[in-house]
């Protein structure tokens, strides 16, 4: 019988992290039809990802992204013992990354809100 592995659980964690800051997501992992054993890759949504992971370090894994954007981070599993025998990717948790800049715009966003609030009551 063909071994055949369930797609892993969709990832949960920090799904809003600064950037040069750390991330850490979890899976629930998948099973193998077999029972064999499993390892997991991460894929990060930024043009990386993990090496295969023993069960024991795969379903919690921690990235740092290096730039702004809303990335798209998934999990696969493989068989430990056949490792051409593949999971689907799981569903994506989305994880945005902000940096310092686009903080500082909404803070200005917010300080020229209060001007004109402050500017209508004077009025
Ligand atoms: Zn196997």
């Amino acid at each position: 019988m063909a071994e055949t592995i369930t797609k892993p659980g969709t990832p949960t964690g920090t799904a809003s992290v600064k950037v040069g800051g750390s991330t850490t997501l979890t899976t629930t992992g998948a099973t193998s039809s077999l029972g064999h054993a499993l390892e997991y890759r991460w894929t990060w949504g930024d043009g990386t990802t993990s090496t295969w992971l023993s069960a024991a370090e795969g379903l919690v894994e921690a990235h740092t992204y290096s730039t702004s954007a809303i990335r798209s981070a998934t999990v696969q599993a493989r068989c430990a013992a056949h490792p051409t025998i593949l999971s689907a990717a799981s569903d994506a948790l989305a994880v945005a990354v902000y940096n310092d800049e686009v903080a500082a715009v909404a803070k200005v966003a917010e300080t020229v809100g209060l001007a004109r609030t402050t500017e209508a009551v004077a009025a």
